[in-house]
């Protein structure tokens, strides 16, 4: 498959749905199977723009879950790439699908293992993305392995995660932000603001 088959050249439907797939990032989440472990749209979208993808860049995308992280930074352009790492077969056989329904399974690599042991070997990335596994282990692995001018782009959503990045930040400095997103629902017959957990992201460049 070539990016011929790009459902917006093509005209295809996905998922018999008959939806054209948007050329931004912060696409809907159900583009994706997923678990419910999906980085949900809005801070997908805020992620890209992090990770900022150019031209023929390379990404590790360590804990890809769905993977919609990666197949969103192969979306930004044809020639751009993904090394997915992710330690669950049941999500690693769920990604490669993803990737392959979406038109740009050839442009991703599945490493099914654990970061930061399965890092070894890969291809040289322009951009790093942690959305699962952080650690203090694998921030050191990474900042030995990526070469400077490398972006590095970690989420952590737990207390621990986020004592850790903002350990980092205070040391190595780049932008530290707290997502908090509220979306409107349903309290008995009137509506709410329903708070999703805030997600800290910190943004750097090696
Ligand atoms: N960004 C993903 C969601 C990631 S959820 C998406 O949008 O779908 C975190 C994922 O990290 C889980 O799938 C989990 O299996 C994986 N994971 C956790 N620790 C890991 C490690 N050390 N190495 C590789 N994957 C890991």
């Amino acid at each position: 498959l070539d990016d011929v088959t790009h459902p917006v050249c093509a005209g295809l439907e996905i998922a018999g749905q008959g939806r054209v797939l948007p050329l931004a990032a912060g696409r809907a989440d159900d583009w994706f199977d997923h678990n419910g472990q999906i980085t949900k749209r809005p801070v997908r979208a805020l992620t890209l723009s992090a990770l900022a993808p150019t031209p023929g860049a390379h990404l590790w995308d360590i804990g890809a879950g769905s993977g919609s992280i990666g197949i969103e930074w192969l979306l930004a352009g044809r020639d751009l790439t993904v090394s997915a790492i992710e330690s669950d077969p049941a999500r690693a056989a769920r990604l490669t699908g993803n990737a392959a329904r979406l038109g740009v399974g050839h442009r991703l690599t599945l490493i099914e293992g654990r970061a930061p042991e399965a890092l070894s070997g890969l291809p040289v990335p322009a951009a790093v993305f942690v959305g699962g596994g952080l650690s203090q282990a694998l921030l050191e692995t990474l900042w030995l392995l990526i070469p400077l001018g490398a972006r590095l782009v970690a989420n952590a959503v737990t207390l621990e995660s986020e004592a850790l990045l903002s350990l980092w930040h205070a040391d190595r400095g780049g932008e530290l932000y707290r997502i908090e997103l509220a979306e409107a629902s349903a309290l008995g017959r009137k509506r709410g603001w329903k708070s999703a957990y805030p997600i800290v992201q910190w943004s750097v460049v090696r």
